[in-house]
C-alpha cells in the first residue's frame, strides 16, 4: 500500500511571518490526520521559523529547490546539508517553473535528486507535459524523455526513495484541471515506465502525485483513481482551510 502524500508548494509566496500563521493555523487543521503524508514547501527564507512551528506534528518540512554542490562559489544557491540543518525533510526538484524561467533541464534535475539522495532528502520530482506537447499528441513521448533522462543512473532502492509529481503545465494555476481520467492514463503510464527503467517493485512502490489547480472539490476524484498517490498543490495550499479540505479529503 502506498501512502499518500500531499505537499504544498507555496512558490514565491508568504514572508517568514505569514509562513508562520499559515502553518500554525493549518497545524490546528490537520492535527487528528493521521496516516497520511502532509508536507508544506515554504520559500528558503521561511524554513527556519516554519520549522520551529511544525517540530514534533503531523507536518514535514520541504524546499522548492536545492543546489547540487553541497558549498563553494555559487552565490544565491542553497545546499542539501544547508536544508538538512533547518530540519528539512523533502525537496521539489524540477518543478515546470524552474524548468521554464530558471534553465533547469533533466540533465540539471538528474544532479539536484543526487545530491538530494546524498544528504537522505527525499526528492518531489516534477515532470509533466506542456500544451503544443499534449495537443500534438507528445505527451507520453515527453513523459519518457523527462523520465529517462531526470532519473539517470539511478538504482532500483534509490528511486524508490523518491516522489513523482506529474504536473501536466497547462494545468498548473490555470484552474483547469486535468480530468481523473487524464490524469491515471498518464500516472499508469509513468507507473509501467518504472518498471521497464527499474522493476516491477519500483513500480508498484513509487508514489506519484498529480499536480495542477488541485481544489478541495477536485481532489476527492484524483485520488480515487489507482495510481494517483497524493497530489502537489499550488494555489489551493496557500489558505490553511483549503489545504487543510484537501488533505481531509484525501484521507477518506
Ligand atoms: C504547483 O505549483 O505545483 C501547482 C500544481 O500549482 P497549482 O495548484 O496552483 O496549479
Amino acid at each position: 500500500m502506498r501512502k499518500i502524500i500531499i505537499a504544498g508548494n507555496w512558490k514565491l509566496n508568504k514572508t517568514s511571518r505569514e509562513a508562520m500563521s499559515l502553518v500554525e493555523e493549518l497545524k490546528r487543521e490537520v492535527l487528528d490526520i493521521d496516516g497520511i503524508d502532509i508536507v508544506v514547501c515554504p520559500p528558503f527564507t521561511a524554513l527556519d521559523d516554519v520549522s520551529e512551528v511544525v517540530l514534533d506534528t503531523n507536518i514535514a518540512l520541504g524546499a522548492q529547490n536545492l543546489y547540487w554542490q553541497d558549498s563553494g562559489a555559487m552565490t544565491g544557491e542553497v545546499s542539501a546539508p544547508m536544508l538538512k540543518d533547518l530540519g528539512v525533510q523533502y525537496v521539489i526538484i524540477g518543478h515546470s517553473e524552474r524548468r521554464q524561467f530558471f534553465g533547469d533541464t533533466n540533465e540539471t534535475v538528474n544532479k539536484r535528486i543526487r545530491a538530494a539522495l546524498t544528504h537522505a532528502l527525499t526528492p518531489i520530482v516534477c515532470i509533466g507535459e506542456n500544451l503544443p506537447e499534449r495537443e500534438a499528441n507528445k505527451t507520453f513521448d515527453v513523459i519518457r524523455h523527462q523520465c529517462e533522462g531526470s532519473l539517470a543512473n539511478l538504482t532500483a532502492d534509490e528511486m524508490k526513495k523518491i516522489v513523482l509529481a506529474y504536473e501536466p503545465v497547462w494545468a498548473i494555476g490555470t484552474g483547469k484541471t486535468a480530468t481523473p481520467q487524464q490524469a491515471q492514463e498518464v500516472h499508469a503510464f509513468i507507473r509501467q515506465l518504472l518498471g521497464k527503467l527499474f522493476n516491477a517493485d519500483v513500480a508498484q512502490s513509487v508514489r506519484i502525485q498529480y499536480g495542477g489547480s488541485v481544489t478541495p472539490e477536485n481532489i476527492a476524484a484524483l485520488i480515487a483513481k489507482p495510481d494517483i498517490d497524493g497530489a502537489l498543490v499550488g494555489g489551493a495550499s496557500l489558505k490553511a482551510p483549503s489545504f487543510a479540505a484537501i488533505v481531509k479529503s484525501a484521507k477518506k
